[in-house]
């Protein structure tokens, strides 16, 4: 029989809460519940308000109004839809301005959607954070164009934690002028987000890395003067044309609950994973040569990222198993390429392809921590013994 896994990459997703599955799972099914949402007749009215109770939840916990969302399939699509959206909005109604602003470190996600509208006509500047993985209000003073249209900044970075400050970035665009689009997918339900305050004009999020399903997110958008997406699909006219296409109810319902426990249980989660993310490092801190990615303090704590030198990424990898965690080219863990987020951050390719991801969650124990610690300095010791051509 092989060991039972030890999961450690709630980053790249999280189980979805019973509670949240039992729900679904009755509104899947139930007589009056099922139906389309968009159907006037009295299923198709519950189905709306099912639809409207898990927007006032969400909503609670980004600290906004439920009218300001839109459902999307996830921070993928909320990232297109805000990026590609707003730029084609202001490009062709506005100003007529081409220039947009981001960063080296944002998920693909976000790079991707920036590198195709590259292709089509529209000038991208890539800033690089500062040493310590942030963008400093300045670098972006800099950039800032009379022709800038839109900076897009991630909250919490996927790879190492690190937390941006969105405030300051947020409030530098508004005195630009500029729309300010975040991608808040790994901080929705853990850090606290009030959008009735932040300078924030476009917020992207998902359910599946808070314990909710796979396959729902949603865009805020800012009830502000300029700023508007253009839809980037068309349909049965729902959601304002803004997102057509019938709304999926148990989806939905399930964001709206995970939302609404995640924000109940944010600062107990936040502390669980304080501990767990300090009796890792304390296991393993001492090995030669091993560093965390990113500052503690600058960081989520869900997320530790440690790289260490002279040890064989894959090889380091392999020697983990039955850990389930994440290397240096995380999301596109079958490239070779070392993440370009870790580069940016000035890491070498060497300590860049050492670079492990471990991130926890509400189930992670600290037997789970304690075997990551022990299978991580075996495997490590064991590595370097094999390796005599390595300089002392
Ligand atoms: C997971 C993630 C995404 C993608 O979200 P999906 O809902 O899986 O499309 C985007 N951005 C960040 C920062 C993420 O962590």
């Amino acid at each position: 029989m092989s060991a039972p896994l030890v999961y450690l990459d709630y980053a790249a997703s999280t189980p979805v809460d019973k509670r949240v599955v039992a729900l679904m799972s009755a509104l899947s099914v139930g007589a009056d519940t099922f139906a389309n949402a968009s159907s006037v007749h009295a299923a198709g009215r519950r189905a709306q308000a099912i639809v409207r109770e898990a927007a006032r939840q969400l909503s609670k916990c980004l600290g906004t109004a439920p009218e300001r969302l839109v459902w999307t399939s996830g921070a993928t699509e909320s990232n297109n839809l805000a990026i590609a959206g707003a730029a084609h909005y202001r490009a062709t109604r506005r100003t007529g301005g081409k220039h947009l602003i981001t960063m080296r470190t944002e998920h693909k996600s976000v790079t991707d959607v920036f590198r195709a509208l590259e292709g089509r006509g529209f000038d991208v500047t890539w800033l690089a954070p500062g040493p310590d993985g942030r963008l400093a209000t300045d670098t972006l003073r800099q950039a800032l164009r009379d022709d800038t249209q839109l900076v897009s900044l991630m909250h919490v970075n996927n790879e190492t934690g690190v937390i941006q400050d969105i405030a300051a970035i947020g409030a530098l665009c508004r005195d630009a002028g500029v729309l300010f689009h975040v991608d808040a997918a790994q901080s929705l339900g853990k850090l606290p987000i009030e959008l009735e305050y932040l300078p924030v004009d476009l917020m992207s999020v998902t359910a599946h890395k808070v314990y909710g399903p796979k396959g729902i997110g949603a865009l805020y958008i800012a009830d502000r003067p300029g700023c508007h997406v253009e839809p980037l699909l068309f349909g049965g006219g729902q959601q304002d044309r803004l997102r057509p296409g019938t709304l999926p109810v148990p989806l939905i319902a399930g964001f709206g609950a995970a939302a609404a426990i995640a924000e109940l249980a944010m600062e107990a989660d936040h502390a669980h994973a304080q501990r767990l993310s300090e009796r890792l490092w304390h296991g393993i801190r001492d090995l030669p040569g091993v560093a965390m990615t990113a500052l503690a303090e600058l960081t989520y704590p869900g997320i530790l990222s440690v790289n260490i030198e002279d040890v064989e990424g894959e090889s380091l990898l392999l020697g983990l198993e039955p850990l389930c965690v994440a290397t240096g080219s995380a999301c596109n863990s079958r490239d070779q390429e070392p993440s370009s987020v870790l580069r940016a951050l000035g890491l070498d390719d060497k300590r860049a392809q050492s670079t492990i991801r471990f991130s926890f969650g509400r189930a992670t124990t600290n037997a789970d921590i304690d075997l990551a610690v022990q299978r991580y300095r075996d495997t490590v010791v064991k590595l370097r013994n094999l390796a005599p051509e390595r300089v002392a």
